[in-house]
């Protein structure tokens, strides 16, 4: 049976520091789950827990008690609204969330491609050139596949993105340099732990002829066996008018079924 595109596991409120306009509520979300015939959505804030020291100054105030202020989350009788969070990977490694912070959500959503934080994700070293980006990228998804953490409910989001690149319009160029025998050891890796891999719809947006490398790193996951979860990363209310589609059609181009589908 074809992948159903029936949650968005990505989502950002208007307490998100990059979300503006102010309309992005949780109400609003519930209302954008219900129109899409969504039977679960989760709540990803920005987050750096302060159990675990340094944060950057962006993240400094979006700690637990900040991203809490959303809950309790509306629910409606068709869609479960989960409670979950978007942290980072700081460039030595070290993860925004303690151990014993996963326990308070329902989903964690790790990026190892937020590679646009000068000096916190990434040094200057991993400037120097497009492979020096692909071996971040690379080195990151390696770190947290080695971690002890819940991995039955975490997920890697965004895995392409613009965000790779120091020019985000070349991000493919990143993409390029990543060794596809790297991609099968840490594929294989990822489907033994059982972490989730995204669907980006913000960041699947790419043309015809782009189609085979942007889509490159999520065919090898689907063949060494990894499940796939949706997100938006819808961070205001526009961003709900492409998401599904987007989505739809990368369940098409990649033949996704829903033995696919990873499940929290
Ligand atoms: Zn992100
Ligand atoms: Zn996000």
């Amino acid at each position: 049976m074809r992948y159903v595109v029936d949650h968005d596991l990505h989502i950002h409120s208007n307490i998100s520091f990059c979300s503006f306009g102010g309309g992005q509520t949780p109400e609003r979300i519930l209302k954008y789950a219900g129109e899409n015939g969504f039977r679960k959505v989760c709540l990803t804030n920005h987050f750096w827990d302060e159990l675990v020291k340094g944060p950057n100054g962006w993240y400094e105030d979006q700690d637990f008690s900040h991203i809490s202020a959303a809950k309790p989350l509306p629910q409606s009788d068709n869609v479960e609204f989960l409670f979950g969070c978007e942290t980072e990977l700081r460039h030595d490694l070290v993860l925004g969330i303690s151990k014993e912070r996963f326990d308070e959500f329902d989903f964690v959503i790790i990026p190892t491609t937020h590679l646009h934080f000068q000096d916190f994700t990434v040094t200057a070293k991993d400037n120097i050139s497009f492979k020096a980006r692909a071996d971040a990228w690379v080195r990151r998804l390696d770190a947290v596949l080695s971690m002890d953490i819940p991995f039955h409910k975490t997920g890697i989001p965004h895995l392409t993105t613009g965000l790779i690149s120091p020019k985000r319009e070349q991000y493919l160029e990143v993409v390029k340099e990543i060794p596809e025998n790297e991609m099968y050891r840490l594929f294989k890796q990822a489907a033994k732990v059982g972490v989730g891999i995204e669907l980006n719809s913000s960041a699947l947006n790419f043309s015809v002829s782009e189609e085979k490398l942007a889509l490159l790193p999520y065919t090898i996951a689907k063949e060494c066996g990894c499940k796939f979860y949706c997100g938006s990363d819808a961070h205001e209310e526009e961003h709900f008018t492409y998401a599904k589609s987007r989505l739809e059609k990368a369940v098409d181009l990649l033949g996704l079924t829903e033995n696919d589908k990873f499940i929290i």
